[in-house]
């Protein structure tokens, strides 16, 4: 299987964590999506130890809120030792009621409103990760009226292209996230940084991209981030204690894809930051990243029941299940590629290629094409393999669809981790 928390029971039904998946379906209906607890935790000690053990001091990955935010995956990494972003305040105030300390959070995005920063900091929100000039001045207004001093990273564009998708690069000069080093605009955002009273800076963030299978391109912003550091100390007398270098290691989501060692990537990592640091005399800072699809993707699978399987003659065949894209818009925006399976008989010869679609009105509304599987009917469970990461964390209600329920899977038991909506929640704000 594409990874070994997946397996085959007795009853030839596909298991997840150990746990019969078409159980799963009766008990709570499809579309579902089932979250592997005991993986999410051990995704998390990988980093964690393997950060400690390799960068050494305070470095530790923080979780990337926007792969999945839930009430409970922040009790897991608040349990884990994890830290976390946040993007929103929406992120925000779910992290605030599972408890997870906000001291320990990292609050990013490109354009944080003056509620919003006002509210991170009402809230006790450890470190911003300042995207660009507007917002750097608006943080100190706020500071300063609130009386504070904001511990501050600065986001950077390394200028870097890590060759994935164009709509998940963020860490090119033209991009819409961080200041360019390039241009010297990061330069002139630092020099003011430091001259202002009510911002601490601690360091720099860059994020240079996601689905990355090798540990060069972070290698390769880790260069440039030093070289932009060794810098700032020559040029200003800052030395900077911080350096997040962001998510976007890759995960399997089909065979084609490489399987990735995370504690190998992250040793080379830490090797190439010490020399560097070495060669520019510069001491050690605490590195940061912040793993998303990495922490969450491989412990996620939907589930959904077959409706009709209908063959054009001459052309192709379509399955279309209960769900489609308000649970995983994943293929309409990037047409990025899943693994399938007849979770209800998976002994069945896979010699079947079909494009699989959602119930929505919309033909861009497809899970995937020409992706094999055993032939299913009617009525059969079809498992999507690989959706723990931005699949319920993007869902909408196209439609008018209530969205799936999020069940977690430990040890072998189930628990509600996310109720599914009801009719009555869809109208529930409608005046
Ligand atoms: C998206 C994002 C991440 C997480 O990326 P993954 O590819 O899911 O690991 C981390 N940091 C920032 C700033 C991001 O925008």
């Amino acid at each position: 299987m594409l990874h070994d928390n997946l397996s085959i029971n007795e009853a030839g039904h596909l298991t997840l964590g150990g746990v019969d998946t078409v159980k799963m379906a009766e008990k709570y209906g499809t579309p579902l999506y089932l979250l592997d607890e005991d993986r999410v935790r051990e995704n998390c000690r990988t980093y964690l130890t393997a950060m400690k053990e390799y960068f050494g001091g305070g470095s530790g990955p923080l979780l990337a809120s926007k792969a999945l935010s839930f009430k409970g995956i922040y009790r897991i990494a608040k349990e884990e030792g994890m830290r976390t972003d946040l993007v929103s305040l929406g992120e925000m105030f779910t992290a605030h009621a599972a408890g997870f300390p906000l001291d320990r959070a990292y609050f990013h995005g490109n354009n944080k409103t003056d509620r919003d920063i006002e509210t991170a900091m009402e809230y006790g929100v450890g470190t911003f990760a300042v995207d660009n000039r507007e917002e750097l001045y608006a943080i100190e207004e706020i500071a300063a009226r609130r009386g504070i001093r904001q511990n501050i990273l600065l986001r950077l564009s390394p200028g870097i292209d890590p060759h994935t998708q164009e709509k998940i690069s963020t860490g090119k000069v033209d991009s819409k996230f961080g200041t360019a080093i390039e241009t010297g605009q990061a330069e002139e955002l630092t020099k003011e940084a430091l001259s202002l009273p009510h911002v601490s800076l601690l360091g720099f963030h860059c994020h240079v991209g996601s689905q990355i299978f090798e540990e060069t391109p972070f290698t390769d912003a880790a260069d440039i981030m030093l070289a932009f550091m060794a810098c700032m100390r020559d040029k200003y007398g800052f030395t900077a204690s911080v350096l997040n270098l962001g998510g976007g290691f890759g995960v399997r989501y089909t065979e084609s894809d490489p399987v990735i060692d995370y504690r190998a990537n992250i040793r080379l990592v830490a090797e190439h930051v010490k020399a560097r640091c070495a060669e520019y005399d510069f001491p050690m800072p605490e590195v940061l990243m912040e793993p998303g699809r990495s922490i969450v993707a491989d412990a996620g699978v939907t589930l959904y029941t077959v409706g009709s399987v209908k063959t054009i003659t001459g052309y192709k065949s379509y399955v279309s299940v209960d769900g489609g894209m308000p649970d995983n818009p994943r293929y309409a925006l990037y047409a990025s590629r899943y693994t399938v399976e007849l979770a209800s008989n998976m002994h069945a010869p896979r010699d079947f290629v079909a494009t699989v679609a959602g119930r929505c009105c919309e033909s861009g509304d497809l899970i995937g094409e020409d992706m094999t599987m055993a032939r299913p009917s009617r009525g059969d469970i079809l498992a999507v393999l690989v959706t723990g990461a931005y699949n319920f964390s993007m869902a909408s209600n196209y439609n008018r669809i209530p969205r799936a329920p999020l069940v977690l899977l430990s040890e072998g038991t189930d628990r509600i981790g996310v109720a599914g909506e009801s009719y009555e929640d869809l109208y529930r704000l409608d005046v």
